[in-house]
């Protein structure tokens, strides 16, 4: 069992142990997903970016990369919630989008520059 598949099941254990399911819906758990998608952008907001990067870069200031730490695995969280609820497998969705974007980005035309996004079809 990969890693990705025990962190999914752990967190099927948690919430199963904690009779929280009849709770969950797919769509309160997405809800929820964006919900600590903006906690961790809030970090951030009116921030300078310059400021931020050495913050974080240089680990100045480890009371704040610790929440950034929690919001991200908040946000890591709601994902894995997400897949346990809706019964896919996280690891084989992300692989599977990963291929889907190293197809649409080819890395010979935006090699180098982000902007390079390609039309649509
Ligand atoms: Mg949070």
């Amino acid at each position: 069992m990969t890693d990705l598949r025990k962190l999914q099941k752990l967190v099927k254990r948690f919430i199963d142990e904690r009779d929280w399911r009849r709770f969950q819906t797919t769509k309160e758990l997405a809800m929820n997903a964006s919900v600590e998608a903006n906690e961790l952008l809030e970090l951030f907001l009116w921030q300078n970016e310059r400021a931020l990067d050495k913050k974080i870069l240089n680990k100045e200031d480890t009371v704040f990369l610790k929440k950034i730490k929690n919001e991200t695995a908040d946000v890591f969280l709601a994902c894995l919630s997400i897949a346990d609820q809706a019964g896919f497998d996280l690891e084989e969705a992300f692989v599977s989008k990963m291929k889907e974007l190293d197809k649409r980005y080819d890395k010979k035309k935006v090699y180098g520059d982000p902007r390079k996004i390609p039309s649509k079809e």
